[in-house]
């Protein structure tokens, strides 16, 4: 887990790596026993289980519930979890530490960064064209 900005919450929030969001999808098909024994293996002490939840998001129940043991972030709507994933975004831009939009992202839209040595021939993803100010 990692609080990157997102785009479109416009704001920093709980992202997932691909092994924590494989969790979560594999909690919805398998339901309260998986939640339960990864609260017990996270060692988290009387867990706040979500509660309530509107009726159509009940068949994302433990989607959900998996992300807050994850996170500890109280998300109810399943779509924003679903976008709440590493490695959609590209890396941090070395300009402004926003995530890229994109993995193949030439340069930042958010601050320009990359801009002034960008061609419209070029192909190669900012991350590729210099590699050095990602590492
Ligand atoms: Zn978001
Ligand atoms: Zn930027």
């Amino acid at each position: 887990m990692k609080i990157r900005w997102c785009w479109r919450c416009q704001d920093e929030m709980p992202m997932l790596d691909k092994e924590e969001f494989g969790l979560c999808r594999q909690a919805m098909k398998e339901g309260r026993g998986l939640v339960e024994s990864e609260i017990e293996k996270r060692k988290i002490k009387s867990y706040e289980w979500m509660g309530k939840l509107p009726s159509s998001y009940e068949r994302f129940r433990y989607f959900i519930e998996m992300y807050h043991v994850i996170t500890g972030y109280k998300e109810m709507h399943p779509n924003a979890i679903w976008h709440h994933t590493i490695d959609q975004f590209g890396a941090d831009c070395p300009g402004c530490k926003k995530p890229l939009r994109t993995e193949l992202a030439r340069y930042c839209v958010e601050c320009g960064f990359g801009k002034e040595d960008f061609t419209s021939q070029d192909t190669l993803p900012l991350v590729e064209r210099r590699p050095g100010l990602f590492e």
